[in-house]
């Protein structure tokens, strides 16, 4: 066993068991704090920043933050073509996806990147729509994430089923002070979860 060298000891909270950090500034001094402390206490230089994520499925989500409020949170905007609807069934409406980001006017957008095992439909309609969209706003700083790399950077627990995970992820959002919007019975959108939690990944990247 060696010395992890991801492990650091923050300045906040002081534990040493935290494996991720930001280096923040405080007055002359640059000192490491661990991601949750970075991003309950708002520190870094993206922190209160327009930042918004996008889980960009079919089934995907969007949101805009401002520090750490909730500015909006939609299901990803789809529309259905109808004469080629049994080949491509529903597709991203990048027009309405444009609007909601010009009218944010972010100056991050993290989004995750499908690819691997993803399939080749949500694949094209990523770089068509959704992609397409953002690129058309264009006046922002762009990130874009894999789909295994972020969660490590929240210390999100490992493994789980899907259900497990989204509950794991609200979890962490609420502890930092967001009320989470849910559906009609009670439970929380997927969509929107991993989209939030995108948008606080792009403060600590
Ligand atoms: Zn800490």
């Amino acid at each position: 066993m060696g010395v992890d060298k991801n492990s650091i000891k923050c300045a906040v909270c002081t534990k040493n068991s935290c494996m991720r950090g930001t280096v923040i500034r405080i007055k002359d001094y640059y000192v490491i704090v661990c991601n949750l402390c970075a991003l309950k206490y708002n520190y870094g230089e993206r922190s209160m920043k327009k930042i918004i994520g996008i889980d960009p499925g079919l089934k995907g989500g969007i949101v805009g933050i401002e520090g750490n409020e909730l500015k909006f949170a939609h299901n990803l905007p789809t529309f259905i073509f109808e004469p080629l609807s049994k080949q491509h069934g529903r597709l991203t409406d990048k027009n309405a996806l444009h609007a909601i980001i010009s009218g944010f006017k972010p100056d991050l957008i993290v989004v995750e990147l499908p690819r691997g095992r993803s399939n080749l439909k949500t694949v094209i309609n990523y770089g068509w729509s959704v992609l397409g969209a953002i690129t058309a706003y264009g006046d922002c700083e762009l990130i874009e994430v894999a789909a295994n790399s972020w969660p490590p950077k929240l210390n999100l627990p490992k493994g789980g089923t899907k259900e497990q995970k989204i509950l794991d992820r609200a979890k962490f959002l609420e502890g930092l002070g967001y009320t989470l919007p849910k559906n009609k019975v009670g439970n929380y959108r997927d969509g929107i979860v991993d989209a939030l939690c995108l948008a606080e990944v792009g403060k600590v990247l």
